[in-house]
């Protein structure tokens, strides 16, 4: 279906999207964490392209599912189960087919799991800063201003990117970068950075 379809897409161009990014966001992790980020993501997004590559008939909410259970099992760290996590869950919402009113769901549930999971609040110079404000503004551009999904994501992406800048000023005061307290100040947060990509590769495969 094309719903099958444009989440295949969406994986691939993921997947693309973290193989060229790989250096740019270890980059951003060596300055305040591990500098793991980018090897993470990159491993994890082949390994999903992979699995889902095999899913022949598999439904959407499936397909989901399968990008959470892979990321949980094939990324360590910190962001392997915040995203594998949240994809896992999220997927359920699915799974009478992906509609504007399900994937307003999704989103929500998308963010919610992840500060289950994370326990970091706005502001925490986290994933977090960069899901929220991309989360809301979906919403809103659905249900108050009406717009269609790839409109509404249009806005996501830009609210997206507005949370990734804010990170640079502030303080981390979770994951790894919150250990180096104040001089993780003027630095980007890999993980709010990832987000935007993901976010914005789906904006750019949606239909
Ligand atoms: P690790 O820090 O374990 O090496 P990664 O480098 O893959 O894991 O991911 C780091 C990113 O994870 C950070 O940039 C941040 O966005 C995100 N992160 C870390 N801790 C949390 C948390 N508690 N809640 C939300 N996001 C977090
Ligand atoms: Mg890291
Ligand atoms: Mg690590």
């Amino acid at each position: 279906t094309t719903e099958q379809e444009a989440v295949r897409a969406a994986v691939e161009r993921v997947a693309d999207r973290m193989a060229d990014e790989k250096e740019y966001l270890t980059d951003l992790d060596s300055a305040i964490g591990d500098a793991d980020h980018g090897a993470n993501m990159n491993r994890g997004f082949r390994a999903v392209h992979e699995k889902v590559s095999e899913m022949d008939d598999a439904p959407p909410d499936e397909l989901v599912k399968t990008v959470g259970i892979t990321l949980v099992s094939e990324v360590g760290g910190a962001a392997g189960p915040l995203y594998g996590g949240s994809f896992m869950t999220a997927s359920a919402e699915l799974g009478d087919g992906i509609t504007a009113e399900s994937s307003v769901a999704f989103a929500e549930v998308f963010l919610e799991k992840v500060k289950d999971r994370g326990d970091a609040p706005v502001g925490a110079k986290t994933m977090v800063d960069a899901i929220t404000p991309a989360v809301h503004t979906y919403k809103k551009s659905i249900e108050e201003d009406d717009l269609k999904p790839v409109e509404a994501l249009t806005k996501a992406v830009d609210a997206c990117e507005r949370g990734v800048n804010f990170t640079t000023p502030i303080r981390a005061t979770k994951g790894r970068a919150s250990y180096l307290g104040w001089r993780s100040v003027g630095h980007q947060d890999p993980g709010a950075t990832s987000t935007l990509f993901i976010v914005k590769s789906i904006r750019e495969t949606a239909v």
